[in-house]
């Protein structure tokens, strides 16, 4: 089935056509025949699009809206010249990324008005995301009203932590009455590189024996702890803000330290988010850049605060990695994914810096040698395996709206 999935901004939608079916999900065969990325560029859209034996295009498309970006994008996957399809009727199901399922969506599901109204309720949780994923939806629909259609959300896959997990320790009644608690995101990923994990253990995923910690270090960051195939404990929390050291965000603060600075420079709600959010982490830590690979440059030239920045953010991934194996009660294997996990050697062997006591640790000329590619980097013999694994968000949701679509089960 040629499975179009879409993940949506408020003022960008990426695209990408994916064939799959039981036996490629299985083989790891399925292949994105295109994909594409319509984005605002100051008031008008540009479209980049490639697609396998085409050449990459780009394209001026006006002002940006969700339905014509589908449009758009459908045009050119149809057209003799660009396309790989020679009808938008050859889409099998429309699969859509959407951030914030609350505590009602434990699993991908097939959109319907129930879910709509769903969706919508947990705007509140999600006021950027899930307002765009929403129009997405809307314009997929527009654009091809006899496509299924369906969610896959980034905070299902940990509805599965327990409560003691989850629960923060405020009183009680503010987990009742305003659904304070521990969410989680990066769910698809964390689910991807677990399946693939287990694939390369050579054990089933839901083997309640295998225990897994899953790392997605990208611009935004997170680790996972996954027992048989089941977060347990994430290290985001109520919002992507709580846990490691990311790009922008701060991760782990002492809410007091907030509540001080607020009086001290009298910031409002909003500057204190911005703070948290957009002008901490790598960024604020070093003053110089959100990106891991320009403060590695920089730490290389004798930069020392971006030498600090990449510390702190190491220093911080090693804890968790560390109180996820007491959270597991040991591990089976560590897992590295996302922009920095799967291509940066150094950041991987500094995380890892004293975890050998645990079991975990990565053969140099291995940790070295993997870039972007899957590889195991622990030495032979290791008690606990390492591995680098590239991470695919967009081919899971292809692969939950195919089996939803066709009615099989095992998601
Ligand atoms: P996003 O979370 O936006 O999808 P990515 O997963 O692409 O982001 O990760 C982006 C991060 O990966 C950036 O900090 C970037 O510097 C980092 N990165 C990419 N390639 C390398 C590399 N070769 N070495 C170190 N960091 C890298």
């Amino acid at each position: 089935m040629k499975v179009l999935v879409l993940n949506c901004g408020s003022s960008s939608l990426k695209f990408q056509l994916i064939e799959t079916d039981e036996q490629t999900a299985r083989e790891g065969t399925d292949r994105t025949l295109a994909k594409g990325l319509v984005e605002d560029t100051g008031g008008t859209a540009t479209l980049h699009y490639e697609a396998e034996g085409r050449k990459p295009l780009r394209d001026a498309i006006g002002a940006f809206q969700h339905k014509t970006a589908v449009e758009k994008a459908l045009a050119v996957l149809t057209d003799p010249e660009t396309g790989v399809i020679p009808h938008k009727d050859e889409i099998g199901a429309v699969g859509h990324r959407v951030v914030h399922g609350g505590e009602r969506f434990k699993t991908s599901v097939l959109i319907d008005e129930g879910v709509i109204d769903g969706i919508e309720a947990n705007i509140a949780l999600a006021p950027l995301h899930n307002p765009a994923n929403l129009q997405g939806y809307r314009a997929a629909r527009a654009v091809l009203p006899d496509a299924p259609q369906v969610a896959v959300f980034d905070t299902s896959f940990h509805q599965t932590m327990p409560p003691e997990a989850y629960l923060y320790a405020l009183p009680y009644d503010q987990y009742q009455r305003f659904g304070i608690r521990r969410f989680g995101f990066h769910g698809t990923s964390h689910r991807f590189v677990s399946g693939r994990a287990a694939v390369l253990l050579g054990r089933p995923l839901d083997d309640p024996g295998l225990r897994l910690i899953t790392c997605h270090l990208g611009n935004g960051a997170s680790v996972c702890a996954i027992r048989g195939g089941r977060s347990v404990d994430t290290s985001m929390g109520f919002t992507p803000l709580e846990g490691l050291v990311m790009g922008t965000r701060c991760g782990d603060l002492d809410p007091a330290a907030l509540l001080y600075l607020m009086g001290r420079e009298e910031l409002g709600a909003a500057e204190a988010s911005a703070l948290m959010n957009k002008r901490s982490g790598l960024l604020g830590l070093s003053g110089l850049s959100h990106d891991m690979r320009t403060l590695l440059e920089a730490e290389e030239k004798g930069n020392d605060r971006a030498r600090l920045a990449i510390d702190v953010f190491c220093y911080r991934l090693r804890k968790y990695i560390a109180s996820y194996v007491g959270a597991l009660g040991g591990v089976d294997a560590l897992v590295f994914a996302g922009g920095i996990g799967e291509n940066s050697p150094p950041v991987r062997e500094r995380s890892l810096h004293g975890l050998d006591a645990l079991g975990l640790t990565a053969d140099p000329a291995r940790n070295e040698a993997a870039r972007g590619t899957e590889a195991e980097i622990s030495p032979d013999g290791a008690r606990s395996r390492v591995f680098v694994i590239p991470t695919d968000e967009e081919l899971l949701i292809a692969r939950d709206s195919f089996r939803i679509v066709s009615g099989l089960s095992g998601l």
